[in-house]
């Protein structure tokens, strides 16, 4: 559990011996510890309420034990919110547990998270920084909410839904989970009667001022965040992967400095270790193989069964759009209308395994990715022999790109850290002063070919390689596509 180093806040300090103290004593003398602690603090009750570090607010909260974090304590405002229901039924991982199958966290297990580690954070801050950032009650409720909340946009199956999926229905029109998830919390809010300050909802959506607060859940500008912190953690956990990074010494020290949160300068490797490992989870899990060859089928099924169900039609409105969620591959599997044959078929298929047949895979050479156009099934079939038959529609192509969140540029050049508590001064850092063993190149873009019938693997595969040589004057391929899969029939 995220705690406050002690040695650096003598406040929390005495309320965390008083805690401890209160609670070898009987009831008579915890109340009598707990007035103390109220009026040594100076600590409004009423405004202090839903903070976990007040006496009232631990009486007002109630606790979830999460498999990441211990116990989370959750305010009364907040627990409004969370009896909605809301994201309980969005796997956080999409199709990826077909794969790994631990993999079946939801949603609402991660927005817990980063509603505790958001809560965690401020109130670290405030602890050493408090009075000259002026952080008051309502920053830190506000925070809290935008963490339990950041999410609440999200379609099902992950990022697929948005990214795959709706760009092929929508016809050019823009649609994104980051402005769903502002009509949702309206929604959540009018729906559910949520007693709610007009101003404080307004920041929880969106602020300019004090921006290093909207940054502890979605850092836009130097990409660290406590929504990170949480999914690399439990992601790794649920998938089986370890995990080598730990948030714990960035949550504990880090400092605003100029509205902007700063490290220390000897975390650098730390926050090295932040991008590598989500970068290792994109390439391991979110993007493997089959993971993706799963996605693309779930695509195709949508995409057949979006007429009959009206699935791009339930974007528009959040009094449709929380309907929408990782079932509909049941509702299609258990809908009998002969229109949703075809995406029944690939549904069976899926559950059955006989899912779409990876080929082969090359990673594009450095000195091509400046200028690379995605890769389509219309280049594949149009590098087949002549007269090959291979059709568009038997071949899917996918085009990873795995960075470290900044494209083809070293995330931590747009970080700012500080020597150490005394100095007031802070800068970047070149990672040549830190350590000579870091990239010198900061993206991947892994384009991977796909046949639809196991039968096509040996012309799919066959046209790639052609369409390599083409392309790169060179089987760019490390491994040839295997002679078993080429015969299965
Ligand atoms: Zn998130």
């Amino acid at each position: 559990m995220i705690g406050p180093c002690l040695s650096r806040s003598p406040d929390l300090a005495w309320i965390y011996l008083l805690t401890l103290l209160a609670a070898s004593l009987p009831y008579h003398f915890s109340s009598i510890t707990l007035e103390f602690a109220e009026k040594t603090m100076g600590a409004s009750m009423n405004e202090e309420s839903s903070s976990f570090y007040t006496w009232q607010g631990r009486r007002l909260s109630k606790h979830v034990h999460d498999n990441v974090h211990g116990n989370i304590y959750l305010d009364p405002l907040s627990l409004k919110f969370i009896d909605t229901e809301q994201l309980r039924d969005l796997k956080q991982l999409g199709l990826a547990h077909l794969v790994y199958p631990g993999a079946v966290h939801s949603r609402f297990e991660h927005s817990l998270g980063v509603y505790w580690l958001a809560g965690a954070a401020v109130n670290t801050i405030k602890a050493y920084q408090g009075s000259e950032l002026e952080i008051d009650h309502s920053d830190i409720q506000t925070v809290k909410l935008a963490g339990l909340l950041h999410d609440v946009g999200h379609g099902p199956f992950s990022h697929m839904f948005e990214r795959e999926f709706l760009p092929r229905v929508l016809n050019g029109s823009h649609w994104s989970h980051e402005d769903m998830s502002v009509k949702m919390i309206d929604y959540i809010v009018d729906e559910h009667n949520i007693e709610i300050d007009s101003e404080n909802l307004k920041r929880v959506k969106s602020t300019k001022e004090k921006q290093f607060l909207y940054d502890i859940v979605a850092n836009g500008r130097n990409g660290i965040d406590v929504d990170k912190f949480d999914y690399i953690t439990r992601d790794s956990r649920a998938c089986g992967l370890g995990c080598n990074f730990q948030f714990e010494r960035l949550m504990e020290t880090m400092r605003v400095m100029g509205d902007e949160i700063c490290y220390r300068a000897k975390d650098y490797l730390t926050i090295h270790k932040l991008f590598t490992t989500r970068a290792d989870l994109h390439r391991t899990a979110y993007t493997h193989a089959k993971v993706k060859a799963i996605e693309l089928m779930v695509v195709d099924a949508l995409l057949e069964a979006n007429n009959c169900l009206g699935i791009s039609s339930s974007i528009l409105q959040p009094e449709d759009f929380w309907k929408l969620d990782d079932s509909i591959m049941k509702s299609i599997l258990t809908d009998p209308r002969q229109e949703l044959k075809g995406a029944r078929d690939l549904i069976l298929r899926i559950r059955r395994r006989d899912i779409y047949q990876f080929c082969n895979e090359i990673s594009v050479p450095k000195d091509k990715l400046e200028h690379f156009k995605d890769i389509t099934p219309q280049d594949i079939v149009c590098s087949q022999k002549a007269g090959g038959a291979l059709k568009e529609e038997d071949v899917v192509v996918t085009n990873v790109k795995i960075d470290l969140t900044r494209g083809r540029n070293n995330p931590l050049a747009s970080i700012k850290f500080f020597k150490d508590y005394d100095c007031h001064e802070k800068f970047p850092i070149r990672d040549d002063c830190i350590s000579q063993m870091l990239p010198a190149f900061y993206q991947d873009k892994i384009v991977r070919v796909y046949s639809k019938k196991p039968e096509l693997v040996e012309t799919v595969s066959d046209a790639f390689e052609n369409f390599q040589l083409k392309m790169f004057g060179m089987k760019a391929q490390v491994h040839a596509t295997p002679e078993k899969k080429k015969r299965r029939r």
